[in-house]
């Protein structure tokens, strides 16, 4: 079932312990193990951050951010560009350390590797240009210049959740830096190897030191002293801990963006090709074990083509390959950790008990690690089941049949989420109006989650319970700067010319109006 490499043969610690030293806490400071989720074995020991210490971290950065936004953007940029190099002459050590702290497979890693590099490409060519400063329409035609600039926020914040270690520690820094700001980094406990790998590849292709702090420990304490002390904060996890955030921020009137929790559906038209639907249905369901907050947890399948559609998609279930691998012969790894083992076995544990009937999986598979668990398909789900209501955020999907595209909008639009969603048709347009009438930040025409994702100029997040604001695209590059408007104006001062009186101004004023909104300039 699975190639039997440990995670031992694959884990260089001293590379571990010199990225563990990276981490900005006193001398001697308390330290907690993190574990490997393949083996539930300790990975390494990383050091615990006091709030002084995020203190600490801030002022750096902030010494750090006034040099660093001075330097000309193609500059910065430069530097993200030899960031993409190296993530892919590094992919193979990189796969290794993501799949040995996360537990997943390994095409589930390659896959944070790819979407580093085009992350960073984007970045790269992408951010000198959305940075530069553009002129506006001004008050008086030809008499006042209107510049619009994009000064960095200056010290951002980014927290960071344990699912996709590479991608969620690194994407949402370099838009930061290439807009001219230092971040001071909290990743989860159980994603502070990757996310110091990144930085030390990152500093590598030139980044200076300073610019990149990462502090470590627990959510609540040390997360909120970033959220105290930060000028800007991109936060991704769930949206319970995105409430209290926000509502911290919201005292300091401190923007952010807030990438959280979706519940997504996936609906299969009665023209779509079932092949193709059941196939990416598999990668969009079961990517990272269900640990995705991209990934369908509702398949709203039309009643008419739903027994072939749910022949191919079981078929396919069945034979994936689930296990330990450092290498390709898997198709998907372990859960993360007790808790999220819990919490699948809790959500189908609950839909069997209130009358639902498990199509596929179902169980636990302590015989291949503590934390792994087949992919499950549910069937007979209804409201009032964990399963119907809440994320579960593993590999659980449940399967509805839909008697029209009214009701599998309607059914899909019943959720307070609204992060991603995917449609499945032959008819493109079809798919596309569709797709408009759906209440999600992201959809997805014929494929799951990954067109989306992957085209960075696009605007990615959520609506509704599922985020503010958006990653990817000129919104997050620009997310991290203050908009400033620069008017200059030339010739005379905007007041009545010396000599003219109100009234003969006023009426000149508003004739001109008319002559302004009859032209059509704006
Ligand atoms: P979580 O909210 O428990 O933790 C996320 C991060 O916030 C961690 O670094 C944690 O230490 C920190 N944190 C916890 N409490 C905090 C507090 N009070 N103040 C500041 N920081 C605090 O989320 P999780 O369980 O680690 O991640 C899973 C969730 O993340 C799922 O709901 C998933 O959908 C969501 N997610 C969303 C996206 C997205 O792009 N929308 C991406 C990945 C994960």
């Amino acid at each position: 079932m699975s190639s039997t490499v440990s995670v031992d043969a694959v884990v260089d610690r001293a590379l571990l312990d010199r990225l563990t030293d990276r981490v900005v806490a006193r001398p001697r400071a308390d330290r907690v193990a993190t574990v490997a989720p393949f083996s539930g074995t300790p990975l390494a020991e990383v050091p615990l951050s006091t709030t002084d210490d995020v203190a600490t971290a801030f002022a750096a950065a902030r010494d750090a951010a006034r040099w660093w936004a001075a330097r000309p953007v193609a500059e910065r940029a430069r530097i993200i560009g030899h960031v993409h190099d190296l993530v892919l002459d590094r992919r193979a050590e990189i796969a290794d350390l993501v799949q040995a702290e996360g537990g997943k497979a390994r095409r589930d890693a390659f896959e944070e590797v790819a979407d580093v590099a085009l992350a960073a490409r984007y970045v790269a060519v992408r951010g000198p240009r959305v940075l530069r400063e553009r002129r506006r329409l001004g008050l008086l035609p030809g008499l006042t210049r209107a510049i619009e600039g994009h000064r960095p926020k200056g010290v951002v914040g980014v927290i960071s959740p344990w699912n996709y270690p590479l991608t969620l520690a690194i994407s949402d820094c370099l838009p930061a830096f290439v807009a001219g700001n230092a971040v001071v980094h909290k990743p989860d406990s159980q994603a502070m190897l990757t996310a110091l790998l990144a930085r030390s590849i990152a500093i590598e292709a030139g980044l200076p030191e300073a610019l990149w702090q990462i502090v470590s420990g627990d959510g609540p304490v040390i997360g909120g002293a970033v959220v105290e002390h930060a000028d800007y904060v991109s936060f991704t996890g769930s949206t319970a801990t995105g409430r209290v955030v926000a509502a911290r921020l919201g005292e300091r009137l401190v923007g952010a963006s807030l990438e959280l929790g979706g519940k997504n559906p996936l609906i299969v038209l009665d023209d779509a090709d079932l092949d193709r639907a059941a196939e990416a249905a598999v990668r969009a369901c079961f990517s990272n074990a269900g640990q995705l907050c991209m990934s369908m947890e509702r398949l709203y399948v039309a009643a008419s083509v739903r027994d072939p559609f749910l022949e191919r998609f079981l078929a396919r279930v069945e034979s994936m390959r689930v296990g330990p691998a450092f290498d390709y012969s898997c198709d998907m790894g372990s859960l993360m950790s007790q808790d999220q083992l819990d919490k699948v076995r809790a959500h189908v544990d609950d839909a069997v008990a209130k009358g639902a009937r498990v199509l596929s999986g179902g169980r636990a598979r302590p015989d291949l690690g503590p934390w792994f668990h087949e992919p499950t398909v549910l069937d007979g789900v209804r409201p009032g089941m964990l399963a119907a209501d809440v994320e579960t955020f593993g590999p659980v999907v449940s399967v509805y049949p839909v008697m029209s595209d009214d009701e599998a909008v309607e059914l899909a639009n019943d959720t307070p989420y609204g992060l991603n969603a995917s449609v499945w048709t032959s008819d493109l347009r079809r798919g596309v109006a569709l797709a408009r009438r759906l209440r999600s930040g992201v959809v997805n025409v014929n494929e799951g989650y990954t067109a989306a994702w992957g085209s960075h100029d696009l605007p990615i997040g959520g609506m509704g319970a599922s985020g503010l604001g958006r990653r990817h695209g000129r919104e997050g590059i620009l997310r991290y700067t203050e908009p400033q408007a620069i008017a200059v104006q030339r010739v005379h001062n905007l007041a009545p010319p010396a000599g003219l009186s109100y009234d003969t101004f006023t009426e000149a004023m508003a004739k001109s109006l008319r002559v302004l909104r009859r032209i059509g300039r704006a």
